[in-house]
């Protein structure tokens, strides 16, 4: 293992993926690691934006079905744009709402507790979102989500052993609700082996994306996924509180929705204005409001980058930049005394998101000191340090600096002048 910055400087130009980097706009100093919270803006996004409201000043209301894109079928389009990102047919994917709706939407359909049949399997360590909209439905359904909701626990407090996940699941599970990437050690689930447990027990299973859509590929339709849903402003750089999207396998197709819309509608059929829903035939269906053409726009610039990149090549850069950034964190001494930061994020690249976590008591501290050098990451209760460098635009020599500030801050004891609690976000 080299630690010279001159690999780094090899490493970068070797890259086939380089050359995004100058299709996004990065902040001051360019040493971004947050892309797996919020990811930066593109120009391609930049310009979609700026078309959509070119579109809404000149059009008007025309822009439903005169815009170039018309925005009617937005949602189904951008459904069509991300569906190879997750291995599936086009007419399963739809971008549409929020996540934490979505996941909403996507349980009041699939989660129809029968008999013995009325527990969702999930883990400890899921993001809170997800747990308070399963404990929600349980209770929406006349469920106890004490008993009902089955947390499965972790051993060394960031990762899920997948053996336990399976050994919970029996002809009392009705769903098996998963996410894809665990939001703070960053591990990995094997889909496949996952969705295959679950239907040998006769449940359904429902994944969350967001740690994984844009990063990772996925093949939904092979492993025969029933239903997901994900945010797009992570690694799909949509923006703020972009619009989500979610996949429901065609299997399901026909179910009615469990919380109906209008934007659900049959598309030929919706302003006829009927009082009965008549819904769309595919995933559309559960579309619930009009979609927000505004925050929906940016993905339409930042899909054709990936439709260019390949996920392939951005999951194999992701691995690359992730093995460099712990092998040089271990290279610098950082993970044994007297330093003793921990690797949370599995070494294993089968097992590896797309970010990887340090843990330490002084991360909030280590946090604050590297963005006072310009250099952005995130904090995650109790003790973690998320550092996620994207293969769009982070470089090797990116990994490399932010490694030198890590060791120059801790080695200066700079973090000491900083208070201990975490911002308010953090
Ligand atoms: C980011 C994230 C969310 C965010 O939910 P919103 O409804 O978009 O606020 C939910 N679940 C997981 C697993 C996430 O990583």
């Amino acid at each position: 293992m080299r630690v010279d910055a001159d690999y780094a400087a090899e490493l970068d130009r070797a890259d086939v993926l380089g050359a995004y980097r100058s299709r996004f706009y990065l902040p001051e100093g360019g040493l971004y690691f947050d892309g797996n919270s919020l990811g930066l803006l593109s120009r391609d996004a930049e310009a979609a934006v700026l078309r959509t409201l070119e579109e809404w000043k000149t059009l008007g209301i025309e822009g439903w079905l005169g815009a170039p894109q018309p925005w009617y079928y937005l949602g189904e389009a951008l459904g069509r744009l991300s569906a190879p990102l997750i291995g599936a047919e086009p007419d399963q994917v739809v971008v549409t709402g929020t996540t934490t709706t979505n996941l909403h939407a996507l349980l009041a359909t699939f989660y129809q507790p029968t008999g013995e049949r009325r527990k969702i399997v999930a883990t400890a360590l899921d993001f809170p979102s997800d747990l308070y909209a399963l404990r929600s439905q349980i209770a929406l359904r006349g469920g106890d989500p004490e008993a009902d909701l089955i947390l499965v626990g972790s051993e060394d407090g960031r990762t899920v052993d997948e053996e336990r996940i399976i050994a919970a699941l029996d002809e009392t599970t009705a769903i098996l609700l998963l996410p894809s990437v665990l939001y703070r050690s960053g591990q990995l689930f094997d889909l496949a082996r996952l969705t295959s447990a679950a239907h040998e027990c006769g449940a359904l299973i429902g994944l969350d994306c967001c740690h994984s859509i844009g990063v990772i590929p996925h093949r939904f339709d092979a492993w025969g996924v029933d239903f997901a849903c994900w945010c797009n402003y992570k690694y799909l750089n949509n923006g703020p509180g972009g619009t989500a999207g979610l996949y429901i396998n065609q299997r399901h197709f026909g179910r009615t929705p469990g919380l109906a819309g209008w934007w659900g509608s049959n598309k030929a059929r919706q302003f006829d204005m009927a009082t009965g829903f008549d819904a769309a035939p595919d995933a559309g269906a559960w579309q619930i409001s009009t979609i927000q053409v505004l925050s929906a726009a940016p993905l339409h610039g930042s899909l054709t980058i990936f439709a260019e990149a390949g996920i392939a090549a951005i999951r194999a850069k992701s691995l690359r930049l992730t093995g460099y950034l712990i092998d040089l964190l271990e290279a610098h001494g950082l993970t044994t005394a007297p330093y003793s930061y921990r690797i949370g994020t599995p070494r294993d690249e089968t097992r590896r998101g797309g970010h990887v976590a340090v843990e330490h008591d002084d991360a909030p501290r280590i946090v604050k000191a590297l963005k006072a050098r310009g250099v952005v990451p995130d904090f995650r209760p109790p003790d973690v340090i998320r550092l996620a460098p994207i293969a769009l635009y982070t470089s090797f020599a990116d990994v490399w600096q932010l490694v030198q500030h890590l060791r120059a801050i801790i080695d200066g004891g700079e973090h000491e002048a900083f208070a201990k609690e975490r911002d308010l976000v953090a």
